[in-house]
């Protein structure tokens, strides 16, 4: 598996390949946007890990530029704790995960490791899940062949539930991710929001999909 460091900082791009080599991944480097955007095109990388804040392109524009080229490569996004917000705009052009600076090196490798895994059950471009469609560069997504009328905050949502189907998503953390919204808000719009996908998704079917962990937050997950 081919990693490619998009980062400016030298400590945090020296540390990355250090540890990722050591885990048994190939890691390059590239110090800025346009190198970056070059090796993503020229190079065959199985995931890239991408700083938003770089010389020469940023991260958004690396990641618009690739996905305009057709490039379904992994991404995640390492975003400064105050460009949280912004974390929705890159998940809206198509990025596969996010990891807040600064981060523990233990956690990065989880997520890498975990988007390795979902990535071997996922497409290149229509995500499924039992009778579940998302087609993500057309924002469609049906059931059993029913189109779904999803508001764009819905259909982010069951993306992200879907991309990470069966894992358990605190509410936190959806509510970082789909509403721009900070650590300890209110998450009650998470809640809201679930109960109406739900009556999309799951109430007009027989077997339902999104399950509430107790305590936990939400997991979707193929029925019996
Ligand atoms: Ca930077």
């Amino acid at each position: 598996m081919k990693i490619l460091i998009i980062e400016d900082e030298v400590k945090t791009a020296k540390f990355l390949q250090k540890g990722l080599g050591e885990a048994g991944y190939v890691v390059d480097v590239a110090a800025d946007g346009i190198e970056g955007l070059h090796l993503a095109m020229e190079v065959d990388v199985d995931l890239i890990i991408l700083d938003v804040m770089l010389p020469a392109l940023d991260g958004w524009e690396v990641l618009a530029r690739l996905r305009q080229a057709g490039r379904q490569t992994l991404v995640l996004f390492l975003t400064a704790r105050d460009a949280v917000h912004e974390r929705v705009h890159g998940f809206e052009l198509g990025a596969d995960d996010y990891l807040v600076k600064p981060f523990a090196f233990s956690e990065l490798l989880a997520r890498v490791r975990s988007l390795f895994r979902r990535s071997a059950h996922r497409s290149e471009e229509t995500i499924r899940m039992a009778d579940l469609e998302i087609d993500p560069l057309r924002h469609r997504a049906t059931r059993a062949g029913h189109k779904l009328d999803l508001t764009a905050k819905e259909f982010l949502l069951l993306t992200l539930l879907t991309r990470r189907a069966g894992e358990v998503l605190s509410r936190t953390l959806i509510a970082e991710l789909v509403w721009d919204m900070n650590f300890n808000s209110d998450t009650n719009v998470v809640d809201v929001n679930v109960r109406r996908l739900r009556s999309k998704v799951d109430d007009p079917f027989p077997v339902k999909l999104i399950r509430t962990v107790r305590g936990a937050g939400y997991v979707l997950e193929a029925g019996e």
